[in-house]
């Protein structure tokens, strides 16, 4: 599984969490658990992988900048060029741990906070109420995970059957 391919998924997420709040259960269950079964994936290996690889690459053009500025036989071009490519690496290695911040929050954010199984229900919806005479609009959340435990409005309804296993952190 490609780095590429991983945070392609997370970025398709937070698409459709963006645009559409009321996604599709199904397929917002089915990606959370790709997109956790791939980050498990990652963990083992890509990102590391991939850090200490861009990391040697950063390194060995450091040493090469280094010994170039030393040398004055080599052209202020070459030099240039070096340095070019020692700015990509670092702007690759940043743009990596944002991306692997960016996927872990997002599975964070849908799973359930005590056990980690996905979020099965998220709906939002607004009710007009009055109030002082006046019609005002109450935004409601609702949200339910596959264990059962579900939160509306920010309050617990159900709890969690992990949690008397694995106690909340
Ligand atoms: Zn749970």
């Amino acid at each position: 599984m490609s780095i590429v391919a991983f945070v392609g998924t997370a970025f398709f997420l937070y698409r459709l969490l963006s645009e559409q709040k009321d996604a599709t259960i199904q397929l917002l269950r089915e990606t959370v658990s790709t997109l956790k079964d791939q980050l498990v994936e990652a963990r083992r290996t890509t990102p590391d992988v991939l850090a200490q690889t861009l990391s040697a690459r950063a390194k060995l053009l450091e040493a090469e900048l280094e010994r170039m500025s030393k040398d004055n036989g080599a052209t202020k071009q070459e030099v240039t060029v070096v340095a070019e490519k020692l700015n990509s690496a670092r702007a690759e290695i940043e743009m990596l741990a944002k991306q692997v911040e960016i996927a872990h929050d997002l599975l964070e954010d849908f799973s359930c906070p005590f056990c980690g199984l996905p979020m099965t229900v998220r709906n939002y919806f607004s009710e007009s109420v009055e109030y002082q005479g006046r019609e005002i609009d109450v935004d409601h959340e609702y949200v339910e995970y596959e264990c059962g435990y579900a939160v509306r409005d920010g309050k617990p309804e159900n709890e969690c059957p992990g949690t008397k296993l694995f106690p909340s952190k």
